[in-house]
């Protein structure tokens, strides 16, 4: 923390009952342009007092909110999504200065993030209930999909924008009032978007942001009148969460940290299949959760291995304004030494270095968190460079005599986010789809990220919880169901008597 530097950058305020506010604590953050260190702003680790303010007029304002039209809460939405197409290239550009990714990823960013406004904007299709007409003499059943009032959502620094859309919109649309705690290493491009909400008419109270680490996380953890907690980042700091919401009697949900295994068959359209993965390894500088990390050349394409790493060392690596780059910084110097340090620990475990990107020249941005793309080959579990999530721009090869093996060695890693296959043999496609534990999979498409019509999701280590965030599942994830059995008595339906068995 550098309360030291309490000087002249702009500080990000919270939101507090419709309020942008100055925090009135004592611990800050700087915000620093990962590609030149400038420091943008400063945040402020949000004090206890501040984020029971937030919470309670949350549920102040849950009170009305929870009974507002459909169609009043739909064109809020339809309002946000016209004000972010407006302001694209604002927010892109706020974007890849705290963060780093370039200027059309982070457009990019928003626009992920945009879809699921737009598909907030459809609620009224959404959060509908069942009725079933008869189930016993005059007597219906029927579901209502109610709102559980204050709800929380906790982001990571990768997706600035994407990350908290995919959060407020949804669990708002569907009657809810909110707390957002962003991350602290970027938390500009997301104020921002809260900025536009409130614009766009959300009213007091319904959305709330506080800024902070691992005390506000903690408070949002064991706050009473938080009901549910969507998550995303990384695993431990998610099982974390999981476990301490859950204790509080909270619904939660954690996406989280990954290790993203591309195969690629010999049949693979051979330059397709290399551009593909170069640019989902590389791309935001590694630093995706959908990223491929570790590609399994099966049989015969463990000769493309030179394809690959002439690929990677062709591309641009600059700050992320820069017109043409492909690679821009990884988010902090820890990163940056922590990546770096990881890359040493792939040597001395003997995988092959194939193309070393530390410390490349980057002309004018000199004091950046640059790593360039960096390829092992001969990568195994047991090598750090395999069992860590590096979260940077490291690519590790392996090879597999077959697709059974691949999916085998796939299976076997704790991780399960996402996964990739590159074949022209649509049998094979289908056993890899049918046999591999992972969350999201690609079909000769290397992130499969999904739209909101679905939901995204995880298998084993990279999701705590049964429901998705945004798309189908999180309308259950965001509502009770409340089933109803109703007769109304007439003249054909009165009973005589009272009747003590069970039965309508
Ligand atoms: P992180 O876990 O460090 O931080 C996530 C959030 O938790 C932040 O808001 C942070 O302030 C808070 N936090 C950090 N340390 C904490 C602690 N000790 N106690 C309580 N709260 C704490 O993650 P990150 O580095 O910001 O993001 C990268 C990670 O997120 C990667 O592991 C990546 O795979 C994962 N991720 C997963 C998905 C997914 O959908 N599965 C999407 C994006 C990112």
């Amino acid at each position: 923390m550098d309360a030291s530097t309490a000087v002249q950058a702009p500080t990000v305020k919270l939101l507090i009952n419709g309020q942008l506010v100055e925090s009135k604590t004592t611990q800050w953050r700087n915000v620093v342009n990962p590609a030149t260190q400038e420091v943008l702003a400063r945040v402020p680790f949000a004090t206890p007092d501040e984020v029971n303010a937030a919470v309670a007029n949350a549920k102040e304002a849950f009170k009305t909110w929870r009974k507002t039209p459909i169609g009043t809460r739909a064109r809020i939405f339809l309002k946000l999504q016209q004000l972010i197409r407006e302001n694209m290239k604002e927010l892109a550009a706020l974007l890849t200065a705290e963060q780093g990714k370039t200027l059309p990823d982070a457009e990019g960013d928003v626009f992920r993030g945009l879809e699921v406004v737009e598909h907030a904007a459809a609620i009224g299709n959404l959060q509908l209930g069942e009725l079933a007409n008869n189930v016993a003499s005059g007597v219906d059943t029927y579901t209502v999909m109610q709102p559980l009032g204050v709800c929380a959502g906790i982001t990571p620094f990768n997706f600035p924008a994407m990350i908290p859309l995919w959060m407020f919109p949804m669990a708002i649309a569907t009657g809810n009032t909110f707390v957002l705690k962003p991350s602290e290493q970027d938390p500009m491009v997301t104020m921002r978007l809260c900025e536009l909400a409130l614009e766009a008419g959300i009213p007091p109270g319904v959305l709330n942001v506080v800024h902070g680490g691992e005390d506000v996380v903690n408070a949002i953890c064991d706050h009473p009148d938080i009901k549910a907690i969507s998550f995303v980042g990384s695993t431990k700091v998610g099982t974390h969460v999981y476990n301490r919401a859950s204790l509080a009697g909270k619904r939660v949900q954690c996406m989280m940290g990954a290790k993203n295994h591309a195969i690629v068959l010999p049949d693979a359209n051979k330059e397709q299949s290399i551009n593909a993965i170069v640019g989902a390894s590389f791309g935001a500088a590694g630093q995706r959760c959908m990223a491929i990390s570790v590609v399994l050349l099966v049989g015969e394409a463990q000769k493309w291995i030179p394809d690959f790493v002439a690929k990677a060392k062709a591309l641009k690596i600059s700050a992320g304004s820069t017109p043409g780059t492909d690679v821009g910084p990884v988010i902090s110097c820890a990163a940056r030494e922590r990546v770096e340090g990881l890359i040493e620990r792939g040597i001395a475990d003997g995988a092959v270095i194939e193309l070393d990107g530390r410390k490349p020249n980057v002309p004018g941005f000199e004091k950046g968190n640059f790593v360039g793309p960096t390829i092992f080959s001969g990568v195994k579990p047991g090598m750090s460079v395999y069992d860590q999530e590096i979260f940077g721009p490291v690519l590790c090869i392996a090879g597999a005599d077959d697709l059974e093996q691949a999916i085998e060695f796939i299976n076997a890693n704790p991780n399960g986010n996402g996964t990739a296959i590159f074949t022209q043999n649509g049998a094979a496609a289908r056993m890899f789809q049918e046999d591999i534990d992972v969350g999201q999979v690609g079909i000769n498409l290397p992130v499969p990220v999904p739209v909101p019509l679905f939901s995204f999701t995880g298998s084993r280590a990279s999701k705590l919880g049964d429901l998705g965030p945004y798309g189908k599942q999180v309308v259950l994830f965001y509502t009770q169901t409340k089933t109803v059995t109703a007769r109304w008595f007439d003249d054909s339906t009165l009973h005589h008597g009272v009747n003590t068995t069970i039965s309508l």
